[in-house]
């Protein structure tokens, strides 16, 4: 079976993590953790960026530092990872869904403004596959209306739009170092912080609601609870896998390029029959995802089947929130569904990991092009 995702591993993650054992330091913001830290920093250019227990754990940190309270309205897509929608639930907020854009499968920039109210407090972009978002039209209305920015940059460490990191545009940005991201430390992430004002809160939030950050740079003689917080520290020995997947992050980068490439390539003589990923001339993806949109459901089923049959794994994903149950109850789609549901029902992820050999990307081009030979 060609698998549809394997964890990245480089060869230097056994060392360094027993580095971290032999320091006999395991807990939270030890060396390996400031070393993550400042990778994501200069990499990115953020100003501050915090290494958490997951994107999932970022987010939330992010909707407590917004001030997010009940009532709140928060604007997304639909077609997205449940926790963006949980993070601002959890802290009462009321999810406001607009549509996505057909070719980047992010959110319509055009459809926000439609579903701003008095109450609007956040709006909250997914670059979906690694591919950035209309930021500048984002960032243009939320100036306009006075309204936060927060970054599901999940699937976008290293992805740039118009020169610039995604997740660094927004007030809060989020990464995933989760196992089926491009770097992992199989569960993990990092909240990157845009302006200094927030950094002081951020840690404290981070560090159970206390001030202990501060106490062990000896700014302060005694730590004491100071705010809500909670436990979004990673242990050292995630943070030590971490960093040397970021030493490698080039070659990573390259290797999943160089797939992503030959994807593209191999299977663009059938772009009449399906659909295959755009990058607007702004953007600069991470090659997170390869993915091709066949005609429709009933199409994915078979192509799934059949490429299942011969023994490759591929994977489609996202039942639009506004359609599960939880959705139901605690948000609501602004405007018409034209292409969420549609265009998510059409989505089939082909294998694409870190060390996926050519000859296996060739064998997934072949079998779909015989596929569609068939038909
Ligand atoms: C992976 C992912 C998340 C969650 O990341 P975790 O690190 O697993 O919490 C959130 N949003 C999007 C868009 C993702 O792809």
């Amino acid at each position: 079976m060609i698998p549809f995702n394997v964890p990245p591993y480089v060869g230097t993650e056994s060392k360094y993590i027993t580095e971290a054992i032999e320091s006999h330091k395991i807990c939270g913001d030890g060396a390996f953790t400031k070393k993550c830290n400042a990778w994501i920093e200069q990499t990115s250019g953020v100003q501050k960026a915090l290494l958490t227990t997951s994107c999932t754990h970022a987010l939330e940190m992010a909707a407590i530092l917004a001030g997010i309270e009940e009532g709140d309205e928060v604007i997304m897509p639909s077609y997205t990872f449940v926790s963006t929608a949980n993070a601002f639930v959890l802290r009462g907020a009321r999810i406001r869904f607009v549509d996505i854009r057909p070719d980047t499968m992010n959110l319509d920039e055009t459809l926000i403004e439609d579903a701003i109210t008095d109450r609007t407090k956040v709006i909250a972009p997914v670059h979906y596959a690694g591919v950035g978002c209309e930021m500048d039209t984002i960032m243009e209305i939320a100036k306009r209306h006075d309204l936060l920015v927060i970054e599901d940059a999940a699937q976008a460490l290293q992805a740039t739009y118009k020169g610039k990191a995604l997740g660094t545009f927004g007030n809060y940005g989020c990464y995933s170092f989760h196992e089926t991201k491009n770097l992992s430390m199989g569960e993990g992430g990092a909240l990157l912080l845009r302006d200094e004002k927030d950094n002081d809160e951020a840690e404290i939030i981070r560090e159970k609601g206390t001030n202990r950050s501060k106490f062990f740079r000896g700014q302060i003689d005694k730590y004491t609870w100071v705010n809500v917080g909670s436990s979004y520290l990673p242990s050292e020995l995630n943070a030590a896998y971490l960093y040397a997947q970021m030493e490698s992050a080039d070659r990573i980068y390259e290797d999943r390029m160089n797939t992503w490439n030959l994807y593209y390539e191999g299977l663009s003589h059938l772009k009449d029959r399906i659909g295959l990923p755009y990058i607007p001339d702004e953007c600069v993806h991470n090659a997170h995802m390869f993915y091709i949109k066949t005609k429709d459901l009933a199409e994915r089923t078979e192509l799934s089947s059949f490429l299942k049959e011969n023994e490759v794994s591929s994977v489609f994903h996202y039942i639009p929130l506004h359609s599960s149950p939880a959705g139901r109850k605690c948000a609501e789609f602004v405007g018409e569904d034209r292409y969420t549901t549609r265009e998510s029902e059409r989505l089939l992820r082909l294998p694409l990991h870190y060390g996926l050999k050519r000859e296996d990307t060739e064998k997934v081009i072949a079998l779909i092009d015989r596929f569609y030979q068939a038909k």
